[in-house]
């Protein structure tokens, strides 16, 4: 289905739970979340009907996300069940990887075929202090799982903060002279929970070309992402710019809350909720959801943060 501006939307970001095990000072309070009641958060049966909805409204593509998704107890059977969607061609997953190892078979057993992970630095005591936990190593363990699993495509996700990682640029980067991994930079966006890192800590990312001289553009659709390679390298380096260039006239996302609320945009506050509806009603609140997705996005900046209205581990990223 095309929205109002005439951009076709056939993106799906499924967030399956606020629930996470990491407590990344960009997304998460430190105090972690009020747990909501099991009846405020939609049921499997729900999300599916869901994606089924969205299928026919001519989404082909569903990212499952979260909070983190591999906390959620039926994650393996709610991905099995959103693969099998008439309609529905891709299910991708994105995770922090440190409950991987031992779901990765089964989510590609499940249909899930791409994974992105995220990982800010390569530094043990960086990971703790930017997710508030010492997990650094069952991180690269689910790195490794996730290039070793049999994915079609593994992406890294690393949010880029001046003053935190800016030095591991070259470093990050070259992951992808050594493993088939694609490595995407990700602006810092201005959360709610964002607050903590200081304005210093957005930085634009054409810090990442400055620091990678020897980077060449490469003519790929990269979604969101600008994509450049280095040379000999097996994987791409993505830029996703969301503060310094908006890409949002190529907008083709409708992002779905666990809580069963559809943002038409990231960075508004205006949603539509679909908890308790039946079939012809969600429908209906997708359609009204993708019309009323505006053009852009408001200014990001440290003294105009998001709209959003919620913290990113409630919206999926
Ligand atoms: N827990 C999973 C993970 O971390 O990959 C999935 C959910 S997380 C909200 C999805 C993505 O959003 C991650 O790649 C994360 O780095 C990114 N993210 C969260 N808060 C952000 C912010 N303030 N600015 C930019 N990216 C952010
Ligand atoms: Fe959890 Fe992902 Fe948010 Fe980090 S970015 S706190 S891993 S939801």
């Amino acid at each position: 289905m095309r929205d109002g501006y005439g951009r076709e939307i056939n993106y799906l970001r499924l967030s399956v739970t606020e629930l996470c095990n990491l407590r990344c000072r960009y997304c998460m309070p430190e105090e972690g979340i009020c747990k909501k009641r099991h009846e405020e958060i939609l049921t499997q049966e729900e999300m599916v009907m869901a994606v089924e909805t969205a299928a026919e409204l001519g989404i082909t593509k569903v990212r499952i996300t979260g909070g983190e998704p591999l906390v959620k107890k039926n994650i393996l059977s709610l991905c099995a069940h959103v693969s099998q969607v008439p309609g529905v061609e891709e299910v991708c997953i994105t995770t922090n990887g440190i409950l991987l190892p031992p779901l990765a078979k089964s989510l590609i057993q499940a249909g899930v075929r791409r994974v992105n992970l995220s990982l800010d630095t390569l530094d043990r005591d960086k990971y703790a202090h930017i997710t508030r936990r010492d997990q650094f190593s069952q991180a690269m363990e689910g790195l490794k799982c996730a290039l070793n699993s049999g994915f079609e495509r593994v992406k890294i996700n690393t949010v880029l903060m001046g003053g935190f990682n800016d030095d591991e640029i070259e470093a990050l980067a070259s992951l992808t002279l050594n493993y088939p991994v694609d490595v995407r930079f990700i602006e810092l966006m201005p959360m709610e929970a964002g607050g903590p890192l200081g304005a210093s800590a957005m930085v634009p990312n054409r810090l990442v070309l400055k620091r990678l001289p020897r980077l060449e553009p490469v003519a790929e659709d990269g979604g969101v992402a600008s994509l450049y390679r280095l040379p000999g390298a097996l994987g791409n380096i993505g830029l996703i710019s969301p503060v310094s260039c908006q890409f949002c006239a190529h907008c083709n996302r409708i992002r779905l809350t666990a809580d069963g609320t559809l943002k038409p945009c990231l960075h508004s506050p205006v949603e539509y909720s679909i908890k308790g509806l039946s079939r012809a009603e969600m429908k209906e609140q997708f359609q009204k959801a993708i019309l009323s997705k505006p053009p852009c996005h408001e200014e990001l900046s440290p003294l105009h943060p998001s709209a959003a209205g919620r913290a990113m581990n409630t919206i999926g990223g």
